[in-house]
């Protein structure tokens, strides 16, 4: 069973939501604007949360912001608007899916499941892995670099996870897709690409000429023994 947080203004679709949410055996809360949202996802520490975009007080973006600040919950957006750039917003600001309302319930369900699915294989444990002067502390979602805290988007975050705990491994890019992004649709092999760039930007003294996380031409990434 999973405690799932509903922030949603229009209350009859969140009201429906929370009805077959419970007929799968989870626990809904409902909250019907952007700060009363952001309250209850930091005092109930959901394990999911279903974000509408367009809410009064405060919108959907920045509640997922400041949420992503000290939690990596999952979060599915809501949005009434389907144009791809939403999509991108909402997916560079931190959340894990997208639908795109009007959504069929049974749509909306199976996208729980997946992502709770996805979120419970995470490690959640208290963990530190390090490598040289590298210290990811997988617990508190923190990277630092010499002892400054490195800021990492989530997925650059379970990106550099994965080549972390399979060190001097080669992974290809269809691995670490299956690993860091799950069975999203819309999602392609250049997405790592463009991830292992930011990533480099982040952590590698020069990214034109990485140390830590390695090209193997024709195979894939790893990261430096
Ligand atoms: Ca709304």
């Amino acid at each position: 069973m999973a405690k799932i947080l509903i922030i949603e203004d229009e209350a009859k679709l969140a009201d429906t939501l929370a009805y077959n949410i419970r007929e799968e055996g989870h626990e809904a809360l409902v909250v019907l604007d952007g700060l009363a949202g952001l309250e209850k996802a930091r005092s109930e520490s959901p394990n999911l949360i279903i974000l509408d975009l367009m809410l009064p007080k405060m919108d959907g973006l920045e509640v997922c912001r400041l949420v992503r600040r000290d939690s990596d919950v999952p979060i599915i957006m809501l949005t009434a608007k389907s144009r791809e750039l939403d999509k991108v917003v909402g997916l560079e600001i931190g959340a894990d899916d997208y639908v795109t309302k009007p959504f069929s319930m049974v749509e909306m369900l199976a996208r729980i499941k997946a992502t709770l699915r996805r979120s419970r294989t995470q490690v959640r444990q208290t963990e530190v892995i390090r490598a040289g002067d590298l210290e990811m502390d997988v617990a508190r979602h923190l990277v630092s670099i010499n002892g400054s805290i490195v800021d990492l988007r989530p997925k650059e975050f379970e990106l550099l996870r994965v080549l972390l705990v399979n060190k001097a491994r080669v992974l290809n890019r269809t691995t670490l897709l299956q690993l860091v992004w799950g069975e999203d649709e819309y999602i392609d092999a250049g997405t790592v690409d463009v991830h292992i760039r930011r990533l480099r930007e982040k952590i590698e003294a020069d990214p034109g000429n990485p140390s830590r996380v390695l090209t193997v031409r024709g195979l894939g990434y790893k990261y430096a023994e």
